[in-house]
């Protein structure tokens, strides 16, 4: 396999970056433009351009999301134990307990997947869909929840699996790679 070739610091991270930006960097710098299995023809600078944009984008749309999500259910009131007032996150098993809501809402999904279902709630649409829709919901809830900032990982994420070399064809064809 050939050596990744690095590419400039692009003028928009040059100066100070902050810790944030030096990650990003870093990842940005990992990238192979000559790698094309995921669509990329080679052009490194356009991947590069793509994920600095995708990463504002997609950190907003997070936000955006956790306000609606988690600001709809702490207004209705699932943050609050109804009947002594405390915040439900004083309980340590809060956090895990919401994520089991989380499976269960993929396991509805997987139900109305195996049975071709639409949903009895919004009965024009598929109930893998919806229940997808759900496990989002819950969440972004979760994430707004305990103050994450859930699309800026998101984004950070999907930069750095640009760059992954376990992800690249070859060490997914060579033994022991990743076969899905
Ligand atoms: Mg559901």
């Amino acid at each position: 396999m050939s050596e990744p070739v690095y590419m400039p610091l692009p003028p928009e991270l040059r100066g100070n970056p902050s810790e944030d930006e030096m990650w990003l960097k870093r990842e940005l710098d990992r990238i192979d433009p000559a790698r094309n299995e995921m669509g990329n023809a080679g052009d490194g600078e356009a991947l590069r351009k793509l994920v600095l944009e995708m990463r504002g984008d997609v950190k907003h749309a997070g936000q955006v999301l956790q306000d609606a999500c988690y600001g709809a259910s702490f207004a209705a009131g699932w943050w609050v134990n109804p009947k002594t007032g405390a915040d439900m996150r004083d309980n340590p098993m809060c956090f895990s307990q919401k994520l089991c809501l989380i499976h269960s809402e993929i396991s509805e999904a997987m139900e109305g997947d195996r049975k071709s279902l639409m949903d009895d709630k919004l009965p024009h649409r598929p109930m893998r869909e919806v229940e997808l829709a759900d496990a989002v919901i819950r969440i972004f809830d979760l994430a707004g929840a305990y103050g994450m900032d859930l699309g800026g990982a998101i984004a950070e994420k999907l930069a750095f699996n640009q760059s992954r070399p376990d992800h690249k064809l070859a060490a997914r064809m060579a033994d022991g790679g990743k076969a899905y």
